[in-house]
């Protein structure tokens, strides 16, 4: 039976340092958040994020924009911020309304002030290894395999999924830890190729939004699995990977919920104490 690895205690250790950092800061970084319309997700997921932020000592700063908000008005507030010294880190919050197209949008964030890694010019970094601002889901997958103590250098990694903020940023940070990196998609599942590639992953990272999609005894014996999905199933929340069957097979596993899902904020914190940081310098 695998090991479980919950996301929990090692978020609540991140935090623990982000908190001292902050403290020797001297000064309170600054996270401004924007809402456009009033989706009662966006608003449940603020304000977690306004509890985290405040049990670190980080200023929350909450901005709520029109349902009917169209994109130049949203560029020019997102340009204020930029150019406001006293942010340190901007936010916009999912859902946007329809008439807002996001990956335009997160663009006009200011690299340095870009907390969630998503601006081409962080992702552009990962590519030369030099990257300052991760992208959350990336990074908290990073923290997950580096807590299992195993080497990644020359292990068959398999990443199922290639969005541009959660797979293929994975796939390039395993890459540099030397990993033999895989991705799959459904280019891979259309040619009926996924159940091959999963089976020889001695690391299995999957990011899709399909329950069982990845059935259990795909599995490899011993393997590492790592469940980003997230899926509402008969009122209940599961992963991508058929979670039963695959514990039975895997040596280590991450649970949904309770596996990345409580280290993405803290890497959004995390992100914003590094960006306060350049700007000081
Ligand atoms: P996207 O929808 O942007 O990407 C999904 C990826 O899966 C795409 O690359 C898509 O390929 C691929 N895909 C779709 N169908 C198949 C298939 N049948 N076989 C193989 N690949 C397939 O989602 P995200 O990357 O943003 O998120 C993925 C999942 O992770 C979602 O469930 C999301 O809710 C969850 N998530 C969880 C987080 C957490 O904190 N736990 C944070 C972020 C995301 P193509 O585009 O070519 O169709």
């Amino acid at each position: 039976m695998a090991k479980l690895l919950e996301g929990k205690p090692i978020a609540q250790k991140i935090k623990e340092g982000i908190k001292q950092e902050i403290s020797a800061l001297g000064k309170k970084p600054v996270l401004a958040s924007i809402q456009v319309g009033g989706d009662a997700g966006a608003e449940a997921y603020a304000k977690s994020q306004k509890k985290t932020a405040d049990a670190l000592g980080i200023e929350y700063q909450f901005h709520k924009l029109a349902q009917d908000t169209i994109e130049d008005k949203l560029v020019g507030f997102i340009n204020q911020l930029n150019v406001d010294e006293s942010i340190n880190g901007i936010i916009i919050q999912m859902p946007l309304p329809a008439h807002i197209d996001y990956k335009k949008i997160s663009q006009f964030i200011s690299p340095e002030k870009d907390v969630e890694g998503i601006h081409p010019a962080n992702i552009g970094k990962i590519v030369f290894g030099k990257a300052d601002l991760l992208p959350c889901t990336p990074a908290a997958v990073m923290e997950l395999l580096n807590e299992t103590g195993m080497d990644l250098y020359g292990k068959e990694v398999v990443m199922v999924g290639h969005s541009e903020i959660v797979g293929k940023p994975i796939a390039l940070l395993l890459l540099d830890k030397f990993a033999t990196v895989s991705v799959c998609h459904i280019g891979t599942s259309k040619a009926g190729k996924l159940e091959e590639h999963v089976k020889k992953a001695e690391f299995l990272i999957v990011a899709v939004g399909k329950a069982g999609l990845i059935k259990g005894e795909w599995v490899r014996e011993g393997a590492v699995v790592i469940d980003v999905g997230i899926n509402r199933v008969e009122g209940k929340i599961v992963g991508d990977v058929e979670f039963e069957e695959a514990e039975k097979r895997a040596s280590i596993i991450t649970p949904v919920p309770g596996g990345v899902g409580p280290l993405t904020v803290t890497m959004l914190m995390r992100n914003l104490l590094k960006a306060a940081k350049l700007q000081q310098k």
